[in-house]
């Protein structure tokens, strides 16, 4: 039988309730949200915090909406809600892509959007989507609010930007209009961790030039889930399948997998620079180049 080591609970009643709790017990304490990573860690051991802060009555942070040119989701947002988010799809697919082949429903209706990238498992699916949409953490601490851009937020595995007296409040995603974006997933089953994927938002200027674009890679090693070198070759060029080629050769090239019981590290490379190429030319099959 897996049985947590014993523990404190306390259910916070704000987020200043939240950052108190966490500055008084150090590092010792930890968010639960949905707690899906959280507590199969705690069974195994893995994780062994002194005290758990329940943030699930923090409705405040729950919620997709549109405010200031940005789309707005809160931590709490759980993984349901964000794929049944009528302005989350209408913007960005991607975010709907990737929600649908996120574990099953039942991980879905308690597991929120902020613990999954918080949790930083190089495996994460939302966290590849997000590098690719550029997207900002907000972060709440005992000093006030700041932002991190998700490709400064994660640190290397299981390990984020958010200090130990911090909570992630809201990921904040700057609106693209005509931009299109796209993500694939090869998973041994359905609703398995993926054995790698790729998530891309493509901006499109006149003769379908890349104007601007983001791609995200999961599962392959990236320490902060980005295809850089192959945003780099694509920024500019016509997006044609030639040129998806070659980013998806760079993004393979670059990526670094290790072989596990999902497959070697020359399938995964494999897998890695195809699925970018999937998820261009789906991204720009969405995308609009504004003339017509
Ligand atoms: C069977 C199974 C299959 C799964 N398959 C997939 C999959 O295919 N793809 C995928 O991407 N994910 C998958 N997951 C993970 C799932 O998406 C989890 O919901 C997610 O990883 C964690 O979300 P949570 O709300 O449950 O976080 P929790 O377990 O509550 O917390 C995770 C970590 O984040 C911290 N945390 C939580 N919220 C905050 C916050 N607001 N601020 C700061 N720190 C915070 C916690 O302290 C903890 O360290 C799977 C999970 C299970 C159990």
């Amino acid at each position: 039988m897996q049985v947590p080591a014993f523990f404190e609970y306390q259910r916070a009643t704000s987020v200043e309730h939240v950052v108190a709790l966490l500055e008084r017990f150090g590092p010792e304490a930890r968010i639960v949200a949905g707690g899906h990573s959280l507590i199969p860690m705690m069974k195994l051991r893995l994780a062994q915090p002194e005290l758990l802060v329940d943030v699930n009555d923090l409705h405040e942070l729950s919620g997709v909406s549109v405010v200031d040119g940005q789309l707005r989701i809160g931590a709490l947002t759980r993984h349901a809600e964000l794929l049944a988010s009528a302005v989350a799809g209408e913007h960005f697919p991607i975010l709907h892509d990737a929600e649908r082949v996120i574990a099953d429903p039942v991980v879905r209706n308690r597991g929120t959007v902020g613990g999954s990238v918080c949790q930083a498992d190089p495996s994460e699916d939302l966290s590849g989507v997000f590098t690719a949409l550029r997207t900002v953490a907000v972060v709440r601490g005992p000093d006030g609010e700041r932002t991190v851009p998700m490709r400064e937020f994660f640190r290397g595995p299981y390990e984020t930007a958010v200090a130990p007296a911090e909570i992630l409040v809201e990921l904040r995603v700057p609106l693209r209009p005509g931009a299109g974006s796209a993500y694939v997933k090869v998973d041994r089953r359905a609703g398995d961790w993926a054995v790698a994927a790729a998530g891309a938002v493509v901006s499109l200027g006149p003769g379908r030039v890349v104007t601007e674009v983001g791609i995200g890679l999961t599962a392959v090693g990236d320490a902060d889930f980005t295809a850089v070198e192959a945003e780099d070759l694509l920024r500019g060029e016509v997006a044609d399948e030639d040129a998806f080629a070659a980013a998806g050769a760079a993004a393979s090239a670059h990526c670094r997998p290790v072989a596990d019981q999902r497959g070697p590290v020359d399938y995964k490379r494999h897998l890695a620079g195809e699925l970018t190429v999937r998820a261009l030319r789906a991204a720009a099959a969405r995308a609009h180049d504004g003339t017509t």
